[in-house]
């Protein structure tokens, strides 16, 4: 199967189940994940997080954090507590615990930004389409760089943050908080583009299109699994194929 009809199986399938004619598809907004997916990061955070977690006593492998990718901090740290120890630590603690792991992690070296990323924020800009973060993290050198390293791709008021969530991925009010931001648009006016299960789900189940990139060890399989529509091995594929999905050329 060519990329062309791949890329028009898979918008004619979301059309049929979100009841829509393909023809009328036509994004307004890409909601954009940032660990993973624009920067290259999840290395040093699955490091920061087994480095707390051995600290703490709390037995822990560290492959397990790129499947909790996506999750806010405090979700993570209560995970992992409720299984060593059989409870969850209050909002306070959480939330010191997790000012360690963002100190370990920025005491790693500065990680780079995915190839492609950029490609892919130049594509969606050109087409006139919005860019809004969407990011469970609250790590706040990932993104007091994002100026730095896509500049104009992000507005300032066009970014989702663990801060602005109550429940975080896998559900998926980000994402939902995401198209209110961009203008109350309804979710077959947004993309999502993610590289994690956990965040592909939250994108799925917010009733967006859903891209998904493979960026670390997590296979495709789990990302088509969690729901995604499309799945890149690649940022740069996914950058490619971008002018064929949106101006509607399949
Ligand atoms: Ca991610």
């Amino acid at each position: 199967m060519n990329d062309c009809q791949m890329i028009r199986e898979a918008v004619e399938a979301y059309c049929r189940r979100r009841g829509i004619a393909p023809a009328g598809w036509s994004p307004r907004a890409a909601l954009i994940d940032m660990d993973g997916t624009l920067i290259d990061s999840m290395r040093n955070h699955t490091a920061a997080w087994k480095r707390l977690a051995d600290e703490l006593g709390l037995d822990a492998d560290r492959d397990e954090f790129y499947l909790y990718e996506g999750m806010t901090g405090r979700a993570t740290i209560r995970l992992l507590y409720k299984r060593a120890k059989g409870y969850e630590p209050v909002d306070e603690v959480c939330d010191e615990l997790y000012v360690r792991k963002a100190s370990y992690f920025n005491e790693m070296p500065r990680v780079s930004v995915i190839p492609g990323a950029s490609e892919m924020l130049t594509r969606l800009t050109q087409r006139g389409i919005t860019r809004v973060l969407v990011t469970g993290s609250r790590q706040l050198s990932n993104l007091d760089r994002l100026d730095t390293d896509f500049p104009g791709a992000f507005l300032h008021d066009l970014r989702i943050t663990a801060a602005d969530v109550t429940k975080g991925k896998p559900d998926p009010e980000p994402y939902l908080k995401g198209m209110e931001l961009a203008g109350g648009l309804s979710p077959e006016q947004a993309i999502v583009i993610e590289n994690a299960p956990l965040g592909v789900k939250a994108g799925h189940d917010s009733g967006a299109f859903v891209l998904a990139v493979t960026t670390g060890p997590i296979p495709r399989e789990a990302l088509l699994d969690a729901g995604a529509d499309l799945v890149f091995d690649t940022m740069e594929q996914l950058a490619d194929a971008l002018p064929a999905l949106l101006d509607g050329r399949c």
